[in-house]
């Protein structure tokens, strides 16, 4: 008998999900994070009494009634709508693409006037699929909308030209006919009253957790006290690089603290032209109606990811997808390490996607026991 059943690598939503229902059927876990806090990119860190989103905006949303049950079973959600603003050269548009845009974008008040308009923007119809993010986002909305608020936005968000990029990025934006901001269509959204930190304290109860831990310094010493190992880092490091670097995009961070108490009026402004750096401003307050006196705002600058800095985004192109498809092979043959989260499975997961991927993982272990 081993140490411990489980270790797992990770301690973000993945790894504090599969920790917490394994605990609830006795098994023993031990959490180990490279980082100095828990949480992974959902982690906040409090600044005037205000939770900080340290790894850029979170907002919670499923459809999944479940997985909303679930995360209010760790601590109570408030009802944040997320409505970001976009600012492209001083002008101010409401997102997602709705009658509020169409209406600073072409004075229509109609759904049937902006649905022409739409139409004669279209410029050429696209037969079959669109082939990339372009097409997709031209072929829905036209050439004002893509230009104004999608194409500099998205090229500089991926460093890539968005006829490079896989359409399905731009599909998760609604496209709606009424004066409706809300940026989701789920049913369910909110951000936890108290920060995202009560969620995984709550997660993690009971789960022994060691930080400023990298599993790579010295991974046999992880298999030989555990039975299996859950790893929810790189799976490209896990293999050793062998069949290449999985490219990430990532995000320089730039917090500041305003002796103001409202900054821009809204938690998310997006900055959609090209010329200015960052993508959006946050401002933290809003996602829990702050009324402090000062307020923190943070500006997210997309960049390259490079060895040292945080992997955000995975990359999901013809090419990389197909790097991953061979790292996963390898994956499937490790008998003793399960693989899951954002960077081990390279997927483009929500919360609610990372939680439901993590709780039919540990669906299939106790089917084992
Ligand atoms: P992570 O949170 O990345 O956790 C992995 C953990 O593993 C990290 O703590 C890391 O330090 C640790 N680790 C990695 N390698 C090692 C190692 N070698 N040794 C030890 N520890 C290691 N989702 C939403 O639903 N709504 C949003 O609004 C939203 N906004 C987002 C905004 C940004 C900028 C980003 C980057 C993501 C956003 N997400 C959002 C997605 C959300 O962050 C993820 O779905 C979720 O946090 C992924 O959880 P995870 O456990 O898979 O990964
Ligand atoms: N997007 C855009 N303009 C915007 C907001 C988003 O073109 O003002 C595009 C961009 O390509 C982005 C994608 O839509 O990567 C998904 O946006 P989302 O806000 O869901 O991105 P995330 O919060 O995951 O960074």
């Amino acid at each position: 008998m081993k140490q411990y059943d489980f270790v797992i690598v990770g301690a973000g939503l993945f790894g504090a999900v599969f920790a917490c229902e394994m605990r609830r059927i006795g098994k023993k876990c031990l959490v180990i994070d490279k980082r100095e806090h828990r949480g992974g990119n959902v982690y906040c860190e409090e600044i005037d009494n205000i939770n900080v989103h340290k790894y850029g905006a979170h907002i919670f949303h499923t459809n999944d009634k479940k997985i909303w049950d679930y995360v209010n079973s760790f601590v109570p959600f408030n009802r944040y709508t997320n409505s970001p603003m976009a600012n492209y050269k001083g002008k101010l548009y409401n997102l997602p693409f709705n009658m509020n845009t169409f209406y600073q974008l072409w004075g229509v008040k109609t759904p049937e006037e902006a649905k022409n308009k739409i139409q004669e923007q279209i410029a050429e119809s696209f037969e079959s699929e669109p082939k990339n993010l372009e097409e997709q986002a031209l072929s829905l909305v036209g050439e004002d909308i893509y230009r104004i608020l999608i194409k500099g936005y998205t090229e500089k968000q991926w460093g890539r030209r968005a006829v490079d990029l896989p359409a399905f990025i731009i599909k998760r934006l609604p496209v709606r006919f009424t004066f409706d901001n809300n940026y989701f269509d789920d049913k369910y959204q909110g951000i936890p009253i108290g920060g995202y930190n009560k969620l995984i304290d709550g997660l993690l109860e009971g789960v022994e957790v060691q930080l400023n831990t990298d599993y790579f310094e010295d991974r046999t010493h992880w298999s030989d006290i555990s039975e299996q190992v859950v790893f929810t880092g790189k799976i490209d490091q896990f293999f050793d690089y062998k069949f290449g670097v999985l490219e990430y995009r990532s995000l320089r961070f730039e917090t500041e603290r305003l002796e103001t108490e409202n900054y821009q009026g809204n938690a998310v402004v997006n900055y959609t032209e090209a010329e200015v750096p960052y993508t959006r401003i946050l401002e933290h307050k809003h996602f829990e109606f702050g009324k402090q006196p000062t307020t923190v705002i943070t500006k997210e600058y997309p960049c390259e990811w490079t060895p040292g800095i945080e992997p955000y985004y995975p990359i999901n192109d013809e090419k990389n997808s197909a790097m991953f498809k061979q790292y996963q092979q390898l994956g499937e043959n490790e008998t003793n390490v399960i693989f899951g989260g954002r960077l081990a499975e390279y997927r483009y997961y929500d919360m609610h996607q990372v939680i439901g991927s993590a709780l039919k993982k540990v669906e299939v272990i106790k089917s084992r026991y």
